[in-house]
């Protein structure tokens, strides 16, 4: 599979520090940051500093610097916000996912009791 990295998308104009972001952590290969539209008490995105569209494409062609890097932003932001009675991670991807923003990112939401993942159908 092709995936093609749009340099224009909001994310990326994040990490180039061309719109202001709400930091919660950073390390060489990942910046955390506070949600716009937070739908929890806790709504951190977690983005890789490399150029991936999608979780699937981070997995593949990620080095393991990366990967590693991105997982332990991960880990601290669970730490720093408190995430220990639990929380939810999600990677919207493409369209079947509803994936809004074109770089990967990953949803980390918590700080009160959650409803289920998906809605009855
Ligand atoms: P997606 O649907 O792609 O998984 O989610 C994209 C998320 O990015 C949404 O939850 C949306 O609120 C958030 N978002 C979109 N634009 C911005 C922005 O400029 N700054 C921040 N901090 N979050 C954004």
């Amino acid at each position: 599979m092709d995936f093609d990295y749009d340099t224009n998308n909001i994310f990326a104009k994040i990490l180039r520090g061309e719109i202001p972001n709400q930091t919660v952590f950073e390390n060489d290969h990942a910046l955390a940051f506070r949600d716009i539209n937070p739908g929890a008490p806790v709504h951190v995105l977690v983005i890789p500093k490399g150029p991936y569209v999608s979780i699937d494409h981070f997995a593949r062609d990620a080095s393991p610097e990366e990967q590693v890097g991105f997982f332990a932003a991960v880990a601290r932001v669970c730490e720093v916000e408190n995430l220990s009675q639990g929380f939810r991670s999600i990677a919207n991807t493409r369209t079947h996912g509803v994936q809004d923003v074109p770089h990967f990112h990953l949803h980390l939401i918590g700080g009160k009791q959650l409803g289920a993942m998906l809605p009855q159908s």
